[in-house]
């Protein structure tokens, strides 16, 4: 029996989001920027699922951009930006690569964080002093893909509304919709990424918020040109099965959150509690308190990672070293260096994520292999 901890990475298709795909796929294939009967029904599928999203994601239906996934979503919310506005872009250190690379490569300014792994709010607010005026957008995710670390939004956008009002706040969302109320959270940010293969829908699938209430979301420059889908801010013909599976997956993780909250918190606190009680000098990362309910992130000395994923994967377990792009890099994470993690200890990371379908075989999988696994390292040396 395979044990699937790797929830921050992908998530297995829902039963009901394959559903909806599959008549799209054979019988319903219009394309929807078409003119005939076929396009009218495909177009219809995408007009029921722009509101469906925009129900669970507490927005206008158009105010979605649907897109190709949560690193097209966080390209554009920068380069778009950064092309209409001008400017300089600023993200915190522990943004996915999404972001962090577009905002360097636009010369962008990359704000610090704490030990705990949250922006350092006293470097943000120097930042705002000494920038606010050539700041086009802040970048900054509602909870971190490593170590799952909820990040500060509120106050964050209230220091660059007061500091820079011509800056636009982008937040990436993409690991939050399982875990916390984004419609609630997101609602002080004019743009939000999402990504569908991160909560039952598939890959290659999400979309980005661009809200109309700050003047410059209206000028958001399409880094897709092609045929005026989108109303012209994404070229493309649109992936009309997946977005549909979008929409229902977002949908009922909204609906089932609190309860999936719940179970899997406990799922995850036996795990950590286990592994800090069974392995002498396991590390975990962050304030539990103050993360997702869903990420156990650990950090374990004299070891390396590749090794301990070596052999949990021969106990049948699937997980992470530090975020899934970053696997198999032999680069320790750039979540864990800007936290002031020593190098030694970061190269001994490790993820285990946790999802709908996670179950308490999977943390007992977890506690008996992990433990002699890592002796067995420290052992070799
Ligand atoms: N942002 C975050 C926080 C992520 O965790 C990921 C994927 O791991 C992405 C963006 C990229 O999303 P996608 O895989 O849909 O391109």
């Amino acid at each position: 029996m395979t044990h699937y901890l790797d929830y921050a990475a992908t998530t297995p298709v829902r039963p009901e989001a394959l559903e909806a795909m599959l008549p799209i796929l054979s019988d319903n294939f219009g394309n929807p920027s078409g003119a005939h009967r076929m396009a009218r029904a495909a177009n219809q599928v995408l007009d029921e699922a722009r509101e469906q999203l925009a129900d669970a994601l507490g927005c206008e239906p158009g105010e979605i951009v649907f897109t190709a996934g949560g690193t097209e979503a966080d390209n554009l919310a920068i380069t778009g930006t950064v092309s209409s506005l001008g400017g300089r872009p600023a993200c915190s250190a522990i943004e996915h690569h999404a972001v962090l690379d577009p905002v360097e490569y636009h010369d962008g300014i990359v704000l610090p964080v704490t030990t705990a792994g949250a922006v350092d709010l006293d470097a943000l607010a120097a930042v705002v002093a000494e920038h606010g005026e050539s700041l086009s957008i802040v970048s900054v995710m509602l909870a971190n893909n490593e170590t799952g670390v909820v990040q500060p939004l509120a106050e964050i956008a209230s220091m660059v509304r007061a500091a820079a009002p011509q800056a636009l706040i982008h937040t990436d969302a993409v690991q939050a919709l399982c875990w916390l109320d984004v419609a609630e959270l997101a609602a002080v940010a004019d743009l939000v990424s999402i990504s569908g293969h991160k909560f039952g829908a598939p890959k290659g699938v999400g979309a980005l918020v661009v809200r109309e209430g700050h003047p410059a979301t209206a000028k958001l420059t399409p880094i897709l040109k092609g045929g005026g889908q989108e109303r012209g801010r994404r070229g493309g013909t649109h992936n009309v099965a997946g977005i549909a599976a979008l929409a229902v997956a977002a949908e009922l993780t909204v609906a089932e959150r609190a309860d999936q909250v719940d179970r899997v918190r406990r799922l995850r606190d036996r795990l950590a509690d286990g592994i800090v009680d069974a392995v002498p000098g396991a590390i975990e990362t962050g304030d539990r308190a103050a993360k997702t309910a869903n990420i156990c992130h650990v950090c374990f000395e004299g070891i390396e990672s590749e090794a301990l994923l070596f052999l949990l994967e021969k106990a049948d377990i699937m997980a992470s070293a530090a975020s899934s792009c970053a696997s198999g890099a032999m680069e320790p994470s750039h979540v864990l260096a800007a936290m002031g993690f020593d190098r030694a200890l970061a190269f001994g990371s490790l993820r285990l994520s946790l999802g709908y379908a996670s179950t308490d075989a999977d943390v007992d999988a977890v506690l008996a292999a992990l433990p002699p696994a890592v002796e067995r390292l420290r052992e070799r040396g």
